[in-house]
């Protein structure tokens, strides 16, 4: 079979390869001029400093698969994310552990004391928690919510937490212990020579061609007996039904000299402050040595026509454009949709690469034997 990948990100990349072992034909094309989509990496001339384009990228996973997958392609060095925040004029430890709930109520408290305590702040009135914000008050209580959450959601996402789904702070955990790991995963690391180089491993097989700066056009797909695509799901069908929400950020960089606040991410709490976090990469390498920095201030604001998209909002007005666009899918033919954008799910590289070795999977045996090929790896509703 020919397969056209649009985007080689870590879904065409992936899906990719594994067709190309099974013996297809995979043209893979790129509109940007790299590979690796949004967790993209290349060194600041300046620094040397090995930069994460598009943000903070940290891999963790559960799954062994995933994990003997992608260290089979690069080193991975260890690498655990523990992340800071500044909120109301002190920094804190994240996610909420004993130690900031002890910094925060200027408390001595040990594991059992603090449980009851914050379930004393709690509002148990609510049982089924629905939005961001009743979860965070079910499970943290006000003052919490107010210093680590609420601004910093308001910012990331711009609307309010009484909006948003329950599952985007779901994936914070709330520790009565001092762990500060901010994943509760078994794997963790960093590629050693950053994520562009683990995708250029994945995508270095003679089955596969790579076309960077090639943006779609209808005669590619033409071309191909099926295609996968990676982009946004509403770009697809060129947006007819109207536009899926998207967040974008911007980022604003500077150097200094030395260390410039000490971890690898500093988040930033209150309202009052415009952007949500600074990452200094030079910590996201900790084998390396650099004399210089170089950070970058992370802004999160609405995604227009021509900005890169990174979170899909999924707020209830996407839910019900989401339901026209699925069902566009199903009824077009020979596509696969993948990944973070083609199924508009908040996704992490983790999900993404296992879903994309499922769906790789699912499509051999549709190549093979003639049944209809998947739409999606899992329902993006
Ligand atoms: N969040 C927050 N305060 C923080 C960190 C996270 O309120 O200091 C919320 C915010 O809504 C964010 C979500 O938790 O979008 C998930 O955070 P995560 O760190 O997983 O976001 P990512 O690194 O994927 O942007």
């Amino acid at each position: 079979m020919k397969v056209l990948s649009v985007g080689a990100g870590l879904s065409g990349a992936v899906t990719g390869r594994a067709l190309a072992e099974a013996g297809h034909q995979v043209t893979v094309i790129e509109a940007r001029d790299h590979v690796a989509g949004n967790c993209h990496t290349a060194r600041d001339a300046q620094t040397g400093v090995m930069v994460h384009t598009f943000g903070p990228h940290i891999f963790h996973t559960d799954d062994p698969q995933v994990w003997e997958y992608v260290t089979g392609f690069t080193p991975f060095k260890p690498y655990k994310n523990r992340v800071k925040t500044t909120s109301q004029g002190a920094v804190f430890s994240l996610p909420i552990n004993l130690h900031t709930i002890n910094q925060f109520f200027g408390k001595t408290l040990r594991p059992d004391e603090a449980r009851a305590f914050i379930e004393g702040r709690a509002d148990t009135s609510i049982d089924d928690p629905q939005s961001f914000e009743e979860q965070a008050l079910r499970f943290v209580g006000p003052e919490l919510y107010e210093a680590f959450f609420k601004g910093y959601t308001e910012k990331q996402w711009g609307c309010s937490p009484r909006e948003l789904p329950a599952a985007i702070l779901k994936r914070l955990p709330v520790r009565f212990n001092y762990d500060d790991d901010y994943f509760a995963h078994r794997f963790q690391g960093m590629p050693e020579h950053g994520y562009t180089a683990l995708v250029e491993g994945i995508l270095d097989h003679p089955n596969i061609d790579v076309h960077l700066s090639t943006p779609f056009d209808e005669a590619h797909a033409a071309r191909a007996d099926h295609v996968l695509w990676t982009g946004a799901l509403d770009a697809y069908f060129a947006h007819r039904h109207g536009r899926l929400g998207y967040r974008t950020l911007d980022f604003e960089p500077f150097r200094a000299t030395g260390d410039y606040q000490g971890c690898a991410v500093m988040n930033y709490g209150d309202a009052d402050v415009p952007f949500t976090r600074i990452t200094e990469h030079k910590h996201f390498a900790p084998w390396e040595d650099h004399a210089d920095t170089i950070c970058f201030r992370e802004f999160s604001r609405e995604c227009g026509p021509d900005d890169t998209p990174y979170y899909p909002i999924r707020l209830v007005e996407e839910k019900a454009l989401l339901g026209d666009y699925v069902k566009a899918a199903e009824e077009a033919r020979g596509v696969t949709f993948l990944g973070r954008l083609g199924t508009y799910r908040y996704l992490d590289m983790d999900v993404t690469i296992r879903e994309a070795m499922d769906a790789a999977e699912l499509l051999k045996t549709a190549f093979e034997t003639g049944t209809p090929p998947p739409v999606f790896p899992k329902s993006p509703l």
